[in-house]
């Protein structure tokens, strides 16, 4: 790799660039299933969505195979690859809760151990990985199966919406409505780079016994309560208006 580029990467990126000449390259390219020893070229440690849209951008313009890393934990590696860029999330683990519309924003680093330290601190709960070194985007990814699974469905049934950024680096404010978030089964992987997601809580507790009010998605408020699944399955393409395009983060 030309180290010109690799300066002017770490040049426009606000996090770190790691290549195997770094000391902490190792240590930065081990993953939960430790048998996995894959060595990547260049290691972009993003902390904001531009520095995803950065490297997505060097990647493609050095032919670079990606990898693109949340908590780490898929145990065929896929977060890693030989010789490609690994889009490094692990930075980004901030999750905030807005208590009174019981929505939380988890960034596409942040694991089931920061999610759940900040819903349970606001009385909320959403329902979620059994390991706490887990990442929140990865397993929602894979549909999302834990405790509450029986009572509330899969983590992906409780995904109300995020911020993705393209394979062209633009950055999209996607909702439960947007096919981009889900996106046609084939062209998933081409579509989705999210760092952030968007996920619907619930009340921590019940009381009495009686299960917990179904809470309403911002796009069905006003609206009658209907379970999640129907809700879910009526998509509808993302449309000009709704594509609040902005570069940079
Ligand atoms: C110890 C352990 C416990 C587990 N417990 C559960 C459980 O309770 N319930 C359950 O359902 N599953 C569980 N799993 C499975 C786990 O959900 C999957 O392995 C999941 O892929 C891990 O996500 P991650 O972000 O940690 O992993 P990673 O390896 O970082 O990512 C997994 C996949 O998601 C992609 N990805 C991650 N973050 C993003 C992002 N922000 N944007 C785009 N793509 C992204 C990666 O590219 C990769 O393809 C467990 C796995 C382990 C090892």
């Amino acid at each position: 790799m030309d180290d010109g580029a690799l300066r002017e990467l770490q040049r426009s990126l606000d996090g770190r660039v790691l290549t195997p000449r770094d000391d902490d390259y190792d240590a930065a390219r081990v993953i939960y299933n430790a048998l996995v020893d894959a060595r990547p070229s260049v290691i972009a440690r993003c902390t904001r969505p531009a520095d995803v849209a950065t490297a997505l951008d060097f990647a493609r313009s050095h032919s670079l195979e990606i990898a693109v890393r949340g908590g780490g934990h898929n145990p065929a590696g896929h977060c890693i690859c030989d010789g490609g860029l690994v889009v490094d999330l692990s930075q980004m683990r901030t999750v905030t809760v807005d208590s009174s519309s019981a929505v939380a924003h988890a960034d596409g680093g942040a694991t089931w151990g920061d999610f759940d330290t900040a819903t349970q601190a606001a009385g909320l709960v959403t329902p979620g990985g059994v390991v706490v070194t887990t990442g929140v985007a990865g397993l929602t990814l894979g549909g999302g199966i834990g405790h509450l699974t029986a009572q509330r469905g899969l983590t992906c049934d409780n995904l109300i919406g995020g911020e993705i950024v393209t394979p062209d680096g633009r950055v999209l404010e996607v909702s439960a409505d947007d096919e981009l978030l889900w996106g046609p089964p084939r062209r998933r992987r081409e579509l989705r780079r999210r760092h952030e997601a968007r996920l619907q809580a619930l009340p921590a507790r019940r009381s009495g016994g009686r299960t917990p009010p179904v809470s309403r998605s911002r796009n069905t408020r006003g609206a009658p309560p209907v379970p999640r699944s129907r809700r879910l399955l009526s998509s509808r393409s993302l449309l000009p208006g709704r594509d609040r395009t902005r570069r940079g983060g």
